[in-house]
């Protein structure tokens, strides 16, 4: 993570302008100070052993320039795929980072809908919705777009912004709403396991293309209630449950505590888990319909 507090304030967010939370906390995950020769020399020593380096960092003219600048020394000594979750100035600026060899930029809306937006995090919708536009556009398939579940959204809203955001071609990494204490939302729920894991598997069946949400049915609260028996088969696996985004991102209890629930399983599910998950989306067929 770079960049100091945010001038932004979205009220789930430990790095927001009125947090009170801790300055090295993200979501749940505390994020150690390090000098910054330490990090590129643990990363050249054990490049082998990750998969893709994705930068955190908050919105100001100071992060941005600290997130150039390690950029640029990072790409100065590994190849590994690097990625940022970032909100560029400018759409040049978008430009500039992609051009320094950033594999993906992660826009951080974190809300399905332009009303949760501007209750949760302010104004700026519209900057978001053009930035992604143009890097999906000009730098095809190096948009990503994360969203969280569970900040007053309905389950048909938020299904409709990971197929809007698929059909741009932009990666989407699904979050679960996290409270943290300090933050202005830190006393709300986190939601409930079986809507994040119907929105886990919808997500994984539209963004793989699948299914399209038209072949889904929503109840008059927007609650996902039905999907069709062909697309159960997709989803034995257990690969929709696993955390969603750029390839190979797990971040580990990065929304849920250790001793669960796992919302995101950060590796493969076993073939239990995988069967747990689907019965916790409470509107999968039983086993014996299944089999029918
Ligand atoms: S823009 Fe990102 S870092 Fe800044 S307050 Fe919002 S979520 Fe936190």
């Amino acid at each position: 993570m770079v960049g100091e507090r945010c001038s932004r304030d979205c009220g789930f967010c430990a790095q927001a302008r009125s947090s009170s939370a801790g300055d090295t906390l993200l979501s749940r995950v505390t994020w150690p100070r390090f000098p910054k020769e330490d990090l590129l020399t643990a990363l050249e020593r054990r490049e082998s052993e990750f998969q893709r380096i994705c930068i955190q960092s908050t919105v100001g003219p100071e992060a941005t320039e600290a997130l150039t600048g390690l950029v640029a020394a990072i790409r100065g000594r590994v190849t590994l795929p690097l990625d940022t979750s970032a909100l560029p100035p400018d759409s040049a600026a978008a430009d500039a980072l992609i051009g320094a060899g950033v594999d993906h930029i992660g826009f951080g809306v974190d809300a399905a809908t332009p009303e949760v937006f501007r209750r949760v995090k302010g104004p700026g919708w519209d900057r978001y919705q053009a930035l992604i536009k143009h890097v999906a556009r000009n730098h095809p398939g190096r948009a990503a777009v994360h969203l969280i579940a569970g900040l007053g959204e309905t389950e048909q809203e938020f299904l409709r912004a990971v197929q809007n955001y698929a059909e741009l071609g932009a990666v989407v990494g699904l979050f679960a709403f996290c409270p943290v204490a300090g933050t202005r939302l830190g006393g709300l729920p986190a939601p409930s396991l079986s809507a994040y894991r119907r929105l886990q598997a919808a997500s994984y069946l539209i963004t793989r293309e699948l299914l399209g949400i038209e072949a889904m049915d929503f109840g008059p609260t927007g609650d996902l209630r039905h999907l069709p028996a062909e697309a159960w088969p997709k989803l034995a696996g257990g690969e929709a449950f696993r955390t969603s985004g750029c390839p190979g991102c797990n971040r580990p209890f990065y929304n849920e505590r250790p001793g669960g629930p796992q919302y995101n399983y950060a590796r493969p599910l076993t073939e239990a888990e995988a069967r747990l998950a689907l019965e916790e989306t409470r509107i999968a067929p039983s086993s014996e319909q299944a089999r029918a």
